[in-house]
């Protein structure tokens, strides 16, 4: 599956706001959103986060953010789109919870992988289970009641390890448990969208796809 390969911090920069893509690093002095935090290619100005923008742009860049967020092309995020029109329930929330419900993301979010582009290589490799079978789709949906797991032969992967390690604070949440000492991981429900810690307004994306 296409995906993007060019430079994360440059997809903060243009958003003018921390997307979390690079894990460790985006807490860190080295962030480029703390030294660099200007629209590429405009050094020194700054101002155009400052700009007003036109109501187009607000919702193209709303839709952006939460697509570069998850690390996903423009037609895999439509095809969600599509989805979650047709589910029953709010559009925007549905969308949400398609996105946040992605294995690489759970991955991720479970503290397995510093940050979802790591856990996607994971899922890509077969490093993972979903009740006791390898799933090596990173956009496969998981449901109440999944399992997750690190294959045995690959818990002490470096950088799961650091993974675990750096996440003390990404404990269980009200939507899924975890065991970080077994590697394994329960989902418990879907998320409702107070529990998709996002700072996003998905109305804007739902109104971009409506136009
Ligand atoms: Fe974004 Fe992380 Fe790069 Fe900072 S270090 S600009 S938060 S990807």
């Amino acid at each position: 599956m296409a995906r993007y390969t060019g430079p994360s911090c440059k997809l903060c920069r243009r958003e003018g706001t921390k997307l979390f893509l690079k894990g460790a690093r985006c807490n860190s002095d080295k962030c480029a959103m703390e030294r660099r935090a200007y629209i590429p290619g405009e050094h020194g100005s700054g101002n155009r986060y400052r700009r007003r923008m036109s109501d187009y742009g607000l919702h193209l860049r709303e839709k952006q953010k939460v697509r570069r967020i998850y690390g996903i092309l423009e037609k895999q995020f439509r095809k969600y789109f599509k989805m979650a029109a047709k589910k029953s329930g709010v559009t925007g929330v549905n969308l949400l919870q398609f996105l946040e419900t992605r294995l690489d993301n759970v991955v991720y979010k479970m503290g397995f992988a510093p940050s979802r582009k790591s856990a996607r290589q994971l899922v890509r490799h077969g490093h993972i289970k979903v009740n006791g079978k390898k799933v090596d789709i990173p956009s496969f949906l998981v449901k109440p009641e999944d399992e997750i797991e690190i294959k045995e032969n690959k818990r002490q992967m470096v950088l799961i390890q650091e993974a675990i390690e750096a996440s003390t604070e990404v404990d269980s949440t009200e939507w899924f448990e975890v065991d970080k000492d077994k590697f394994i991981g329960k989902i418990l429900s879907i998320p409702t969208r107070e529990q998709i810690q996002l700072d996003v307004d998905e109305r804007l994306i739902v109104e971009y796809y409506s136009k």
